[in-house]
């Protein structure tokens, strides 16, 4: 592993904040030293009081915070002397020893401190580094790995056999050091956990910390393991998988009682995992660091095909190990799976969002390379589960997972047509905005933009095309692991024209875009659509429908034929849980259909001002796309759970529509 730690860089920095800042970030650069969130840094040094009195500090990392994008907020500043008087107490608990710190932070609106601060406090040097190497706890998470360790190092480390996280690590650390020698000494060992460095300066520590995890590459290598980066995403999900992905998703999230994403990772370091001759055996052994655990449970699911089956046996074996391990005080967690290894395909990540599936998937990737490293030592070991769940049980753990309020569409997956601009837009970017992971499609180029983030797509592809329809929604599928919203929203106004001189191509192209292309959508949505999580279509009608103008024949005609699709739709698909409603807007002032002119045109036609014009209706107000867009976030979810076949007006209120 190579240093980072570039002079012109660092030279432009001078508080010892800005160079903790700086090497944590180079840390949080490296996926195989610290994944999201993991790992923690501190510095210790003095401040002058409001008062004038000189007091020793330490910045310690957050919690929530993450190394490769900390920033100085991120890191809490804590009075020295009482977290090195806590480390001195016989006990203490968690809830005490996180409001304690609290209390003796000198900025109450600094982050709660890493659950490591009092080991951080004791270690006697300025910079103080903590990662989750991983191969450093490959090597400990093997049959001999406390020999191999000691091997490796000789007496230039502290090696501190595995404890429990927190104030109880802390404690531990504090009796193995009161005779060592710190001059002598790079750092610490947590076997089956991490390491720890050290130094007076920001660079000495870091340093020490990728010589440290040299060491250990150096003695896989020589062991024969190859050493080269995690790969990810390999080859495309093929066709077949996607309905069994759809499956597995829907089964995952009823065992976990929410909608989820599920993302599959086919890349090369997956797939080797996937295909071991002796899976259910290493799949069975533990996560690569008990920090993973709130992420990935304490062990993934390996299955493929039957999953419900698969996800009963695991939920039961859930429960068991929740019933060995558990005391009065604890409630169960759910017993779904975060990681599925499926043979033949690679890994799945289970998240509530893409960004936490993704992550799942980023572990999943470095758990399977030490694992691969580990076998070729003797075999992979980790950490028994007693161990795992009293670190996934820890409720400073889990706060870690944050709480706060969840959007009402949090974990579904939306596909909307006609989605580069206008209805389309506002609708995609406002079920995004209620938490929904977002598929936008359309023929213009510009859809593109509609990508942001890892929860929103914009794709190209004509709605009258079926292939390319089809191709879309499996699109959906293979990026988020199924489909729950449907929003057929592609069309177009077509030129005014009297039935008497109606032109075939107008009438052609009316038909096919308004009606024929959301027949293809519904054809290709509704295999997925059966496996979503109280899955909604909703179908872009019109005011035409019930109260047609003359000389808009092309387009009336259409829409009326897709209303009534969707009436048919409705009675067909009930069954399958799948509710299906029309929306009819008029004259929604802010999109591309209403530029100046038409508005002028049509404001003259009818002897009004422009103004008046766009509040022509009985509340004499003007809709907007926001208002088109919210009222289908609201038919997609909860609000609307019984309501099917229904049509719903969005037209500031219309007599010849009531
Ligand atoms: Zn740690």
């Amino acid at each position: 592993m190579q240093s980072l730690w570039r002079d012109e860089d660092a030279g432009r920095l001078t508080t010892p904040l800005d160079l903790r800042v700086y090497t944590s970030r180079l840390l949080g650069r490296e996926p195989a030293l610290v994944l999201h969130g993991g790992g923690n840094t501190s510095v210790k040094t003095r401040l002058t009081t409001l008062f004038g009195d000189e007091e020793e500090i330490i910045y310690v990392k957050g919690s929530g915070w993450d190394l490769a994008t900390i920033q100085p907020a991120g890191f809490a500043p804590v009075r020295l002397d009482p977290l090195r008087r806590m480390a001195a107490l016989p006990a203490l608990s968690d809830t005490e020893m996180v409001r304690w710190q609290r209390a003796a932070m000198i900025d109450p609106n600094a982050p709660t401190p890493s659950v490591e601060a009092i080991l951080h406090a004791i270690i006697p040097f300025d910079y103080v580094d903590h990662t989750h190497a991983d191969a450093v706890v490959a090597v400990s998470n093997t049959p001999d790995g406390p020999a191999r360790i000691a091997a490796i190092y000789g007496n230039r480390v502290l090696v501190v056999p595995y404890v429990m996280p927190g104030f109880v690590l802390a404690k531990a650390v504090r009796e193995l050091v009161r005779s060592l020698d710190w001059s002598r000494t790079d750092g610490i060992i947590l076997l089956n956990h991490g390491v720890f460095s050290f130094g007076p300066d920001a660079r000495t520590s870091y340093e020490r910390m990728i010589a440290l995890v040299s060491k250990a590459e150096d003695h896989l290598r020589s062991a024969g393991a190859g050493l080269e980066p995690t790969t990810s995403l390999g080859a495309r999900l093929s066709d077949q998988h996607l309905e069994p992905l759809a499956r597995l998703r829907r089964a995952v999230g009823s065992a976990r009682g929410r909608p989820v994403i599920a993302q599959v990772d086919g890349g090369a370091t997956a797939r080797q995992l996937a295909d071991r001759p002796n899976l259910e055996g290493v799949a069975s052994r533990g996560p690569l660091t008990p920090d993973h655990v709130i992420r990935t449970k304490p062990l993934p699911l390996a299955a493929g095909g039957n999953w419900e089956e698969a996800l009963a046996n695991y939920g039961a074996r859930y429960q068991e190990y929740f019933a060995r391990n558990a005391t009065i005080n604890h409630q169960p967690l759910d017993p779904a799976p975060r990681w599925i290894v499926w043979p033949g395909v690679g890994s799945v990540g289970i998240g509530d969002s893409p960004k936490d599936a993704g992550i799942v998937l980023d572990i999943a990737r470095h758990t399977a390379r030490a694992i691969d490293w580990a076998e070729g030592l003797g075999g992979w070991r980790a950490l028994p589960e007693t161990d795992l769940f009293q670190v996934e049980y820890w409720e400073l753990e889990q706060a870690k997972l944050g709480k706060g309020s969840t959007p009402p569409l949090r974990g579904k997956v939306a596909l909307v047509t006609g989605a580069a601009r206008g209805i389309g837009r506002g609708i995609a970017e406002g079920l995004r905005a209620a938490g929904a992971a977002v598929i936008g499609t359309d023929r213009d180029a510009s859809i593109a933009d509609l990508t942001a983030g890892d929860d929103s797509v914009g794709l190209v592809a004509d709605a009258t095309d079926p292939a390319g329809v089809t191709a879309s929604v499996q699109e959906a599928v293979r990026r988020f692991g199924g489909l729950d919203i449907l929003v057929s929203n592609a069309g177009v106004f077509t030129p005014t024209q009297p039935l008497e001189q109606m032109t075939d191509p107008v009438w052609d192209q009316s038909l096919s875009l308004n009606l024929t292309s959301h027949l293809s959508l519904l054809r290709a949505a509704v295999p997925f659509l059966r496996h979503g999580f109280e899955p909604a279509v909703v179908i872009m009608g019109s005011k035409n429908v019930p109260a047609p103008g003359p000389g808009a024949g092309a387009y009336s005609v259409a829409k009326a034929g897709l209303t009534q699709l969707a009436r048919v739709a409705a009675l067909e698909l009930g069954r399958d849980g799948i509710r299906v409603n029309v929306v009819h807007p008029h004259l929604v002032v802010d999109t591309a259909a209403w530029s100046p002119e038409v508005l002028a045109a049509r404001a003259k036609a009818y002897a009004m001002s422009e103004e008046e014009y766009k509040r022509n209706n009985l509340l004499g107000v003007e809709v907007r796309v926001r208002d088109v867009a919210s009222a289908v976030v609201a038919l997609v979810g909860p609000a609307f759970r019984v309501t099917t076949g229904a049509q719903i007006p969005i037209d500031g209120g219309n007599d010849r529509v009531i």
